[in-house]
């Protein structure tokens, strides 16, 4: 059985994980009067900065991990892939939300379309690929153009090509295929959307408004509230969210992406993607919101109420992507809330701030 009590201030709080969604967790712990345990194998991760504790290790040190278990009251990650042998040998010493079933789930693009496919909720269609012939068959069975994708480990469009005509398959198989493929239908999307939920470990869920999403080079450059979506598609993607978060009987903060497809003047909903954790689409939460989606994930793994996730404002949450951090004061209104993550090299696609920009409610 869940202990439901609340976790009282001073929690020890362990997050697996060191960059920016980490930093933010642990800022959002310290608000609550929790002290943070910040686990991560890069010495000049942005997260150290602004936690009490730290361990240098790498995910796969089983005698730094049983330390790092002996501090801490309860455990949560900031990234998906964390190796399930990680959780696993964490787990027989401390809580770890949200729990593997998510982390499983999420780590391997199969797994996860069978499992959101079988809780019900629709998904591109889709095909395994392992051989070089199978690729024929699943081009044949899902047609083109069509994404072939690497099963786990892709992020930010790494891993991915897309097929449009069958002289594609040999390059792009060359390319990344020798490991689990999944061969997705190229959907003719009218936008991209996501929702960000937060469910506590009484089962009590809440789901903060659509954002709408633009992707630039493969990364998240805005989040636009509200999206441009009717009341009751918008209704539809928190349904999603919250169906999915209660079939993996899930604690914490997770962000799930759609496609939104225009059908004869319709919209309807697939899934893309679910991340287990909090997400950079939901980085506007903290502008405009009560409860921004990093106190809520604390407040879910410690066993405290959710937080209120009205949104209070219109705003656009603005990715500042390598060099564009060096422009951030200059380029900064009164009603903009700016983030930098203090990160010391301003490689090119990293993810160095966002800024959130604030207008009244239309
Ligand atoms: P992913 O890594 O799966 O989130 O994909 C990154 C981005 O590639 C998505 O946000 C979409 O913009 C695009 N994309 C991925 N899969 C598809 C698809 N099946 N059809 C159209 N666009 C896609």
């Amino acid at each position: 059985m869940t202990d439901l009590s609340p976790l009282p201030p001073g929690t020890r709080i362990g997050i697996l994980g060191g960059g920016q969604l980490g930093r933010m967790l642990s800022l959002a712990a310290s608000q609550l009067g929790m002290r943070t345990h910040i686990f991560c194998p890069d010495t000049e991760s942005p997260a150290f900065e602004v936690t009490p504790h730290k361990t240098v290790a790498s995910y796969d040190d089983e005698a730094a991990l049983e330390a790092f278990a002996r501090e801490v009251d309860v455990v949560t990650y900031e990234f998906e892939n964390v190796p399930l042998g990680t959780a696993a040998a964490l787990e027989k010493h401390v809580p770890v939300f949200p729990g593997p079933k998510a982390l499983a789930v999420s780590q391997d693009r199969l797994a996860e379309k069978a499992f959101l496919t079988g809780a019900g909720v629709p998904v591109a269609p889709h095909k395994a690929v392992t051989t070089r012939e199978s690729l024929d068959a699943a081009i044949a069975e899902v047609g083109l153009p069509a994404v072939l994708k690497t099963t786990r480990l892709g992020y930010d469009g790494k891993g991915q090509r897309i097929l449009r005509t069958p002289a594609d398959a040999d390059p792009a198989f060359a390319e990344i295929g020798g490991v689990d493929l999944v061969l997705e239908a190229f959907i003719p999307f009218e936008r991209e959307v996501s929702v960000i939920v937060a469910r506590g470990k009484d089962g009590s869920c809440v789901t903060y408004d659509v954002a709408e999403n633009v992707h630039k080079n493969h990364i998240l450059k805005t989040s636009t509230l509200p999206a441009a979506l009717d009341a009751a598609t918008a209704r539809a993607a928190a349904d999603a969210a919250k169906t999915i978060a209660a079939a993996l009987g899930y604690v914490g903060v997770m962000g799930v992406e759609f496609f939104v497809v225009e059908n004869g003047g319709r919209s309807t909903l697939l899934v893309n993607e679910i991340a287990p954790r909090v997400h950079n689409s939901g980085h506007w939460t903290q502008a405009v919101c009560v409860t921004d989606q990093f106190e809520n994930h604390i407040r879910a793994i410690c066993g405290w109420p959710l937080g209120d996730t009205t949104r209070f404002a219109d705003v656009v949450m603005e990715n500042l992507i390598g060099d564009e951090i060096h422009a951030v004061a200059e380029t900064l209104a009164p009603a903009a809330q700016p983030h930098v993550y203090g990160k010391t090299e301003a490689r090119p696609g990293r993810k160095m701030g966002h800024v959130n920009r604030v207008t009244p409610k239309k």
